[in-house]
């Protein structure tokens, strides 16, 4: 079991639409990935011009519903880190990048 700091980090988000988005990534204290089956979306994202999150940390995956990704472990990331992304399908959709299937 982790402790809330060894969660992993989001090293890179280019999402620059999300409420949650500063120049140098994502500020949301923790981020859900959720989505369907292949298709492992960052649910935290809200398409506000409006900026918010905490000043001075950078996003964590607080938890994560992927249970066909490899790197999911009893529904928590355990990749050292994640990327964060447009979707392949969908542009508009903010992705976890780092998604492998098992
Ligand atoms: S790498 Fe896999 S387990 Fe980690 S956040 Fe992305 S989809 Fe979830």
């Amino acid at each position: 079991m982790s402790t809330l700091l060894e969660l992993p980090s989001v090293t890179e988000c280019t999402i620059t639409d999300c409420g949650y988005h500063h120049e140098d990534g994502c500020h949301a204290g923790a981020v859900t990935i959720a989505g369907a089956v292949g298709d492992a979306s960052c649910a935290t994202f809200v398409p506000l011009d409006a900026k918010g999150g905490l000043a001075k940390v950078l996003a964590h995956v607080g938890a994560c519903q992927r249970t066909d990704c490899a790197f999911n472990t009893e529904l928590e990331c355990s990749a050292p880190s994640i990327r964060v992304g447009a979707g392949r399908d969908d542009a508009s959709h903010a992705d976890c990048l780092t998604f492998t299937a098992r």
